[in-house]
């Protein structure tokens, strides 16, 4: 055959196959570039609707949750319990498979699961986490780590440093060494390694609202001992969630590959353990801040999709009486632990349609992973 000829037939196979590899969207550009995923630990409907209440327009206030244009409902219990807790959901959420209560990126025969946000990482996005609680509590450490049980702390802080986060903020400095009145680092602390790696790392919050943030940083802030304070009790020192995240995204949103942060409003679960109601409401409002923020983010950087759900719900907080005016509210709390109750999930940004309708919150990660061009997820680690 002429040569061509031969190269001109070459060149139309070429185009065939290109033909059928972009209209079979093998190639397409996946529609999200970055995530921003909130969860209320312990945050059901009622708490949502506390909180509300507590604004001077009653029940006709209207949270920035309550603008967002898709919801649905998870299904949320454990492998082995119909009432999760944290550490089970947050698997769920993290890697796609349900498991039993206490372990954290592990299905119940101890094998280990990816998680979406580690597969992210792989892929070059930045990723983030940020938590009221200590950073390595269920709902965080679930993202980075697999074991078989959420108490061994020590452990757990390791495993999260060796993932590698670029951001992480939140509680627990005592796990990683260091000393609760000097805020240095003791010896042999677990800190020292980070430096090592090339973090920054802050201990209060004037340290981190006045760092100056730069492409390439990692960070880490620890900014007490243990879980932080609730939002109505705050000391100086602590960041607000508000602040963590404002911090988070802007040293994120630093990478053109795109990023996953994961924010938990984590004390919402700790208001409803003690039916504290007023520290509740507190914890939500600034919980509801936080997705304000990512809402914002979201309008301007239109690749990005934000999810905000919770793991369960705590204390069976029930509404019972009271004026729309918000005014002589009275309620109930049937419980001191978590419920089996389903919990709400709402979506903003491309494929949020996804997350509407009545959904197991292993579909949650899966469908974000699907947006974000990942697979194969779910997938077992070798
Ligand atoms: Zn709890």
């Amino acid at each position: 055959m002429h040569t061509k000829y031969r190269s001109f037939l070459g060149n139309c196979a070429l185009v065939l196959v290109l033909v059928f590899i972009v209209s079979s969207g093998v190639w397409a550009e996946a529609p999200v570039k970055n995530v921003i995923l909130l969860i209320g630990d312990g945050m059901g409907i009622n708490q949502i609707t506390a909180a509300r209440l507590s604004l001077a327009e009653g029940a006709y206030a209207v949270l920035n949750l309550d603008t967002m244009p898709y919801t649905g409902f998870s299904i949320n219990f454990a492998a082995n319990n119909l009432v999760t807790d944290s550490a089970a959901a947050a698997t769920a959420l993290a890697t796609g498979f349900r498991t039993d209560t206490g372990r954290l990126g592990t299905l119940p025969d101890g094998t280990a699961a990816e998680s979406i946000m580690l597969k992210a990482k792989e892929r070059g996005l930045s990723i983030g986490l940020v938590a009221t609680v200590k950073v390595t509590d269920a709902t965080p450490a679930a993202f980075l780590v697999n074991a078989d049980h959420r108490a061994f702390e020590r452990d757990i802080a390791a495993a999260i440093l060796e993932a590698g986060p670029d951001v992480l903020l939140g509680g627990g400095a005592d796990a990683f060494g260091i000393n609760p009145f000097t805020k240095k680092p003791k010896s042999n602390a677990l800190i020292l390694k980070a430096l090592e790696q090339g973090y920054t790392f802050v201990a209060d919050r004037d340290g981190l609202l006045e760092l100056d943030i730069t492409p390439e940083m990692k960070l880490i802030g620890l900014f007490i001992g243990g879980d932080l304070s609730f939002e109505l009790t705050r000391l100086p020192t602590e960041p607000s969630l508000l602040e963590m995240t404002g911090r988070a995204l802007e040293l994120v949103s630093q990478n053109p590959q795109g990023f996953f942060l994961l924010v938990e409003g984590s004390r919402i679960d700790r208001a409803g353990h003690t039916n504290s109601l007023k520290e509740l409401v507190g914890e939500v409002l600034m919980f509801d801040q936080v997705v304000g923020l990512a809402l914002d983010f979201a309008r301007e950087n239109p690749d990005t999709l934000v999810v905000v759900t919770a793991d369960h719900e705590t204390g069976g907080l029930t509404i019972t009486g009271g004026d729309p005016a918000g005014e002589n509210v009275t309620y109930a709390w049937t419980s001191t632990a978590h419920t089996g109750s389903m919990v709400p999930i709402y979506a903003f940004g491309p494929g949020a349609e996804r997350f509407s309708g009545t959904l197991q919150i292993t579909d949650i990660p899966v469908r974000i992973a699907e947006l974000m061009g990942i697979s194969p997820f779910p997938a077992l680690r070798e």
